[in-house]
């Protein structure tokens, strides 16, 4: 991969945890830089220690937030209206992901609309709750779900590279845990000792969790761009 880039997230901790498994695989150390167009956060400039004064000093000036509105069919959809968005306003290559709750019991919902669950107005809280009431008397057997995140760049040039990350678990019949975000407190890996994803410390989320996996397979899909 060529620096510097973009990542599409304006979540600095998504921005963090991505640059830190980035780091690790590829056994070099990385510097990111918010992008803000007025008061708003849109992405983030990421190059070497060394190349990051220099990237931000070339960066384009952008007036307008680039239109990134996730209403793709699927998680890749999502991800490339991130990449393309910030790569087209940047002139720079992009890397964007885009993660979904899978629900068996639900065929499959919410999967691509996660985020927009509960409505236009959603949050984390009215997500969890519409997930808990919609599984309301399912039994602890049929409560299977994943994670599934994919992560994709996107050249200038128009190349792509799409991977997927996924993590298989169950939906818990009530929130347990403080930390993480989202789905967390309802989500229990099946590899895990039991606990939910937001009763876990970020290293042993991160290790097990689709965003992690996705994240290593882009490293790697990416080490000879
Ligand atoms: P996004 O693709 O990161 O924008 O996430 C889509 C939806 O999935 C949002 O509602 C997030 O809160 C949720 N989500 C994404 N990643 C995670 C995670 O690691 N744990 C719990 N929820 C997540």
């Amino acid at each position: 991969m060529k620096f510097p880039f973009v990542l599409a997230t304006a979540n600095p901790d998504k921005a963090r945890e991505i640059c830190e498994v980035l780091t690790d695989a590829w056994d070099h150390a990385l510097a990111a830089w918010a992008l803000d167009v007025g008061d708003a956060t849109v992405g983030f400039l990421v190059s070497t220690p060394d190349g990051i004064a220099d990237a931000v000093a070339e960066v384009r000036p952008v007036d307008t937030p680039p239109d990134v509105e996730e209403n793709g069919a699927t998680l890749e959809d999502n991800a490339r209206i991130k990449a393309l968005g910030l790569s087209h306003a940047y002139k720079l290559d992009a890397v964007a992901d885009d993660t979904g709750l899978e629900v068996d019991m639900l065929g499959g919902a919410p999967g691509a609309r996660s985020a927009r669950y509960a409505g236009d107005d959603a949050n984390s809280a009215r997500n969890v709750e519409k997930l808990l009431t919609a599984l309301d008397g399912v039994d602890a057997a049929h409560r299977n779900a994943r994670f599934v995140t994919v992560a994709l760049a996107r050249f200038v040039d128009g190349r792509e590279v799409a991977v997927q990350g996924s993590v298989e678990g169950t939906i818990t019949d009530a929130p347990r845990g403080e930390s993480g975000f989202g789905y967390d407190p309802v989500f229990q890996p099946r590899e895990g000792d039991g606990r939910t994803f937001a009763e876990m410390r970020a290293d042993e989320k991160h290790a097990m969790s689709h965003r992690g996996r996705a994240f290593r397979a882009l490293a790697d899909a990416l080490r000879g761009e």
